[in-house]
């Protein structure tokens, strides 16, 4: 296997504030190959922006290692300057210079290189970001998207060999932030360079990377490709935070050749490889097992014959479909994806069927996560 282009190697950050020592990144292992996007994501707090400012130089690790194409550039004995990284940042707030108009800024890395081939390089990563047109006009007389693409054409002009995004879309309309996620991600994979995005919205990990890491206090809980993140969280932490589904109480009966689960919602069925992973977590002896499995929006569907039914707490419309939010028989929510045509009251009963097509379900112990 290739030596991994950036490797974080058991990284540890602290911050020391006036005697209080507060541990911000612990033990935080992750790998990227050449060109791959990975992603860090977790709610605010969590310590995506620490990682971040540790791999660009600007705060020491209090253990393990940065490894950036085959150069340690970080341990706890030794930081390399931020200017040697060749590390290309973005900003939440972008930090475009107001007085500089897009060329300048765009060509604000470049103060060293011949004036013509400045211009040429200028000019191609203005096209690059679809900004051609405005090399003359100032951040001010541009949208927050466009301000958002000069950021990243002046991060991306020096050709760094890392790029590191923090939040680069939190300033955004909600329906801009997806569609230039997808823009950005081209505009990466065009210019070859490795990247770290740094983000709370799972919309974003998901469109831009390849990798994700869900972070919780100060650790990966898992890192994983999207789709692997979403059919297999590792453990409750993941579950939660993806797709913020509801955990739901069952019974497994089977073997480690596969079984079922029984809901007061209904029934499913359980996979070899799932029936072995809850068996191997679950307490020596105890059978039935007590399981938790996490219930998502579109594991749920209406279905007026189902025997099963829910008491309708709230719904959300959203055009096509509609998010209903039900009260089970033992008080639990959960909430199911409908069809946009349905139009039952609160307080109504409805009829609901399991649909799950990708089981995820854990023992059920209260220590674990
Ligand atoms: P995130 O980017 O995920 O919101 P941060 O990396 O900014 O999280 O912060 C992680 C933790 O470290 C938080 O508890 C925060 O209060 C603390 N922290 C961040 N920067 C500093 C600092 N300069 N000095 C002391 N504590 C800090
Ligand atoms: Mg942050």
């Amino acid at each position: 296997m290739p030596l991994p282009y950036l490797l974080l190697d058991h990284i540890s950050v602290t911050y020391d504030t006036a005697g209080h020592v507060h541990t911000a990144v612990r033990d935080l292992s992750l790998s990227l190959a050449r060109g791959e996007i990975g992603c860090l994501l977790g709610p605010s707090g969590c310590g995506k922006t620490t990682v971040l400012r540790a791999v660009c130089g600007f705060e020491p690790l209090g253990g393990g290692r940065i490894v950036l194409d085959g150069r340690e550039v970080a341990n706890a004995q030794l930081s390399e300057p931020p200017e040697r990284r060749h590390v290309g940042v973005v900003f939440q707030d972008y930090a475009l210079f107001p007085h500089l108009n897009v060329a300048q800024n765009i060509g604000f890395g470049l103060a060293r290189m011949a004036r013509a081939e400045r211009r040429e390089r200028i000019e191609m990563l203005a096209q690059r970001v679809g900004l051609a047109g405005a090399l003359r006009k100032y951040p001010h007389e541009l949208s927050g998207g466009q301000q958002q693409r000069v950021a990243l054409a002046r991060a991306l002009a020096p050709a760094p060999a890392l790029l590191l995004l923090d939040e680069p879309f939190s300033n955004l309309d909600l329906d801009l932030r997806e569609r230039l996620a997808v823009e950005v991600r081209d505009i990466i994979r065009a210019s070859g360079a490795t990247a770290i995005l740094v983000t709370h919205d799972q919309h974003e990990a998901f469109a831009m990377a390849d990798r994700i890491g869900v972070m919780h206090a100060g650790a990966i809980a898992q890192w994983s490709p999207a789709r692997e993140l979403w059919r297999t969280p590792a453990n409750r932490v993941v579950a939660d935070f993806i797709g913020r589904g509801a955990l739901i109480p069952g019974t497994f009966r089977g073997n480690a050749d596969g079984g079922g689960i029984s809901l007061e919602l209904g029934e499913i069925s359980v996979s070899a490889a799932l029936a072995d992973k809850l068996l191997r977590n679950a307490d020596k002896g105890a059978y039935p097992l007590s399981v938790e499995v996490l219930l998502r929006a579109d594991d749920i569907s209406h279905d007026p014959a189902s025997p099963f039914e829910a008491t309708l707490v709230r719904r959300a419309f959203r055009g096509a479909d509609q998010l209903y939010t039900l009260r089970l028989a033992s008080g639990r929510e959960v909430v199911a994806r409908v069809d946009g045509d349905l139009a039952h009251e609160a307080g109504e009963r409805v009829g609901l069927r399991l649909t799950v097509r990708h089981p995820v379900a854990f023992a059920a112990s209260p220590v674990s996560i």
